[in-house]
């Protein structure tokens, strides 16, 4: 039925059938709550009568101008009388009256992005009835203040600080902290402040009818869609802002009748570390939101077995068959009402990345999910986050002795984090924005404090727990955090915090360790983590290099960075800048004097002296590649780069000059003249790469020599060498056929000359549009081609590499005049089709061209997938993001098989 806008949770068959069967597009229709709320019915999972209103009502209410769809309001209504025969009880009837809670639910989850109506139902009449009923004044009234307060603030607006205000006013009348020593009558006065404070701020009484209620309740919840809180969440999330929310009406069950009762959250798995055992926390006698607000001191979820041994019993088989109906971590939420259990919602539980891997290969070594599954479910950027830095062991103990060690909290997200405190979340925004590293610092989050806690660094409150908002929402985005450091005593009105008799004040610096639950004041050293200690990582990469077809090889100019490189995965090295090699102490002035070198034969005294660094740099990396191929690129830069800068040489000749001194004044004069001989407008596009080899080619045979002598050197000790030499910026093919030929007969004199014969290619980068687009003819002299996407992406856009992120380019991208930064992510339409073009000319001409990428994007996900797609051979990247690339692989082979 087209404009059917409501589902009884038993009615799940229905909504598959309507949308075609696909359990996503239930999803998209219920929301994740309402369909998973239908499906545990489905299972047979005790959950409270209840119905969903559609996420398409949200939709057509928010684009009618806030207005019910035809027929929706009806249907909610027809639901409702549903929902009565099923209790046996009547909403509104002061008898036996049906109370429900009106909650959202998007497709993806947004904790607590959106607004939630509990106790709906209740009024003066119904109250009444209830405490008869119940024989329990005080829970009643301790619900119908509740009532009028989500309600005054969720649906009419008013700031939840009044309500606040008058019960911690009352406490303090009575003398009391704790909300459970209020009595009935505090509460049934409570209520009637309450109901006051609705009419003085809306002038207006607080809604009698249950139906006007729930009317005005389901409109909040469509509402809050668009919440300015909601709204970020979506964009840090990447939620698309057309999806709508479900509404869901449920039957209330109360955790607060008694001690016979209780409420709480759980993790089937550990969302920390992984670990397979029920992780949460509970409360008994007690309404489900003061779990999560931290207010009370809650209980560890294994507890509940010596509280209420069968209703635990239970709950530990439901969450097992929840995981194996999912497949997958469940995040649940239960009430028990005297004695009996009901699911409230369940979902996939948010994880740390350490968590995501290991509950991938735990589950599919218990045969849970496929190793296929497992690699799909972990993502590049969990891998990249549990290679995050800790902190150096010695310093962090070093720092607790001397005092330093401020609290210990709930380790809620790992890894080391180290800035400077904000006590607000606009502040860390406003910090974080403008480059500041910053631990925002609070008592405990709010949904609205989301946007400071994605600019932050760090997190540290000093209440609540491992399910608070805080811990919830930095897990999911990998922020390192701490919660419920309950030592530490925050001043926000004097921008201050105390903890172990240390006075910290907004602008320190603090470190904390999501690892441990440990906060610092002062800087912390961070450590980076070991791979070969992530055994479960190591596990699930090999599994991913059973999926993919590209290899991964790793950019690496020094021998000590291969190895790190192949310990990581690499099967060889992409790119080595040879030139980074000439910038070190002692070769520098070499490579100065090579330079400036006045006649041929200075200059090659200044290589000869060159040759045996680069030639023992060469042999470490073979020997750290004995095997796999090494790809050495020829000097790249424009030589100016070498020389001091002209303004400072300027300078001190101008000084010189002025005071009169002669000594050294005439080196500084030349070297002065030098640079200004070898300046250009536009250095990029100058004299660089094969440019420069072919007006200067003492230096690249220099290099030549040295990759051979050492190829051959090695090959004598029994290493298997492959060595690539690789000629940079070439755009047209007459290039090559100048300078490769030169080359190549150098490593056929070294080869002589040693009595050695190895294997070697010589081929070129492709970073310069013209050279796509005359592959065909480039590949008829260069057996390899790498793409250089950096300059390739500069120069298909014409924006200058160094300049253009800092001008311009991330406005361009926060305004969408582009949808990503290309510097990162290929930019598929242009320079994606530059490189497509390049591959099916170049193979054309030579069937087994090798083709790999070395630029920045060769780390990047979303660039390895379309690197994949025009069937390159390997992908290069720096060292650490090696596992990443692993694993984006083998996500785009699975994906497009
Ligand atoms: C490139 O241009 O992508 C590249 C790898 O070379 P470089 O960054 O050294 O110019
Ligand atoms: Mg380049």
């Amino acid at each position: 039925m087209a404009d059917k806008w409501v589902y009884l949770f038993e009615e799940v068959d229905e909504a598959e059938k309507s949308v075609g069967g696909e359990w996503e597009g239930v999803r998209s229709l219920l929301g994740g709550k309402g369909a998973n709320l239908a499906e545990m019915t489905r299972i047979g999972v005790p959950v409270p009568p209840g119905f969903t209103v559609t996420t398409q009502a949200c939709n057509a209410y928010l684009a009618a101008g806030e207005q019910f769809p035809k027929g929706m309001w009806e249907q909610e209504l027809a639901a409702m009388k549903r929902v009565e025969e099923q209790t046996g009880k009547m909403f509104g009837d002061p008898k036996n009256p049906l109370l429900v809670s009106c909650r959202s639910g998007a497709k993806f989850s947004m904790p607590g992005m959106m607004d939630t109506v509990l106790n709906i139902g209740l009024n003066d009449e119904t109250a009444k009835g209830m405490v008869e009923l119940t024989d329990d004044e005080r829970f009643v009234y301790d619900a119908y203040r509740r009532l009028v307060q989500m309600f005054g603030s969720v649906v009419l607006g008013i700031s939840d600080e009044a309500f606040e205000d008058s019960l911690d006013e009352l406490k303090e009348e009575r003398g009391i902290t704790s909300d459970t020593d209020l009595t009935a009558d505090d509460w049934k006065e409570l209520t009637e402040t309450f109901k006051k404070i609705v009419r003085e701020h809306k002038g207006f009484d607080f809604p009698q009818d249950p139906y006007e209620q729930l009317k005005l309740a389901t409109e909040a919840v469509f509402k809050s869609w668009n919440g300015r809180r909601a709204r970020d969440y979506r964009n840090a999330a990447g939620i698309a802002h057309d999806l709508g929310t479900g509404v869901n009406i449920v039957t209330m069950i109360f955790g607060n009748m008694g001690w016979n009762s209780g409420t709480g959250v759980a993790f089937t798995r550990d969302p920390a570390t992984g670990e397979q055992v029920l992780y949460g926390d509970y409360l008994l006698n007690a309404q489900g939101e003061d779990v999560v607000a931290g207010i009370r001191n809650t209980k560890k979820i294994d507890e509940l077995e010596g509280d209420l041994p069968e209703a635990y019993a239970q709950f530990a088989d439901i969450c097992d068959k929840l995981e194996h109906h999912y497949r997958e971590m469940q995040d649940v939420e239960f009430t028990i009402e005297n004695g009996r259990l009901w699911m409230l919602q369940t979902r996939d539980g948010k994880r740390t990345a350490k968590a995501a891997i290991k509950i991938a290969v735990d589950m599919a070594n218990e045969g849970l999910i496929s190793r296929k599954e497992a690699v799909t479910r972990v993502k590049p950027s969990d891998v990249d986050t549990l290679l995050h830095p800790q902190f150096d062991l010695e310093a962090k103990q070093q720092a607790a002795a001397e005092g330093k060690r401020l609290a210990k909290g709930v380790n809620a997200s790992p890894g080391a984090a180290v800035g400077m405190i904000a006590f607000d979340a606009d502040l860390a925004e406003e910090w974080g924005k403008g480059g500041k590293d910053v631990i925002m610092v609070r008592p405990f989050t709010k949904p609205d404090d989301v946007h400071g806690m994605l600019a932050a660094k760090g997190i540290l409150t000093s209440e609540g727990g491992a399910t608070s908002h805080a811990a919830v929402v930095a897990r999911q985005f990998g922020v390192p955090c701490v919660v419920g450091a309950s030592d530490v005593s925050i001043d926000l009105e004097r921008r201050q915090m105390t903890a172990n008799g240390v006075v910290v004040k907004e602008g320190e610096w603090l470190s904390i360790d999501g690892t441990s639950g440990e906060a610092f004041v002062g800087q912390i050293p961070t450590v980076e983590p070991e791979f070969e200690e992530e055994i479960d990582l190591i596990t699930l990469l090999s599994w991913a290099d059973q999926f993919r077809r590209l290899e991964v090889w790793a950019n690496a100019d020094y021998p000590d960075d291969a190895a790190r490189a192949r310990g990581f995965g690499a099967q060889g090295i992409g790119l080595c800048r040879t030139e980074h090699m000439f910038f070190e102490e002692e070769r520098l002035p070499i490579v100065q004097r090579m330079i400036l070198a006045e006649d041929d034969q200075e200059r090659e005294g200044a290589l000869n002296e060159l040759l045996p660094f680069q030639r023992s740099d060469f042999e470490g990396i073979f020997k750290a590649m004995d095997g796999l191929p090494v790809i050495i690129r020829l000097i790249d830069p424009p030589l100016h780069e070498f020389l001091p800068n002209e303004r400072d040489v300027l300078e001190k000749v101008i000084e010189k000059r002025v005071k009169g001194e002669t000594e050294g004044l005439a080196e500084q004069e030349k070297l002065l003249d030098a640079i200004e001989s070898m300046h250009e407008s536009n250095p990029m596009m100058g004299m660089r790469g094969v440019r420069l080899s072919i007006v200067m080619p003492g230096i690249v045979k220099m290099q030549v020599r040295a990759i051979f002598e050492a190829a051959c050197n090695m090959a004598k000790q029994g290493v298997v060498v492959k060595p690539e030499v690789m000629i940079p910026l070439t755009g047209h093919v007459n290039e090559l056929k100048v300078i490769q030929p030169q080359l190549v007969e150098i490593a056929k004199e070294v080869m002589a000359e040693k009595g050695v014969d190895v294997e070697y290619k010589f081929g070129t980068m492709i970073e310069i549009p013209r050279a796509c687009v005359t592959a065909d003819e480039v590949a008829g002299v260069a057996q390899f081609f790498s793409f250089g996407t950096n300059d390739l992406t500069q120069m298909t856009f014409g924006y200058s590499r160094d300049d253009a992120e800092a001008r311009f380019l991330l406005d361009y991208v926060e305004k969408g005049v582009l949808p990503e930064n290309p510097f990162q992510t290929i930019d598929r339409n242009g320079v994606g089709a530059l490189m497509k073009m390049a591959v099916e000319k170049g193979r054309a001409t030579r069937p087994d061209l090798e083709v790999g990428i070395c630029g920045e994007h060769g780390g990047d996900p979303n660039s390895i997938e379309f690197c994949h797609l025009i069937n390159q051979n390997y992908v290069s990247c720096s060292p650490f993001r090696v596992p990443v690339a692993r694993l984006a692989a083998a996500h785009a082979a699975i994906k497009h098989k």
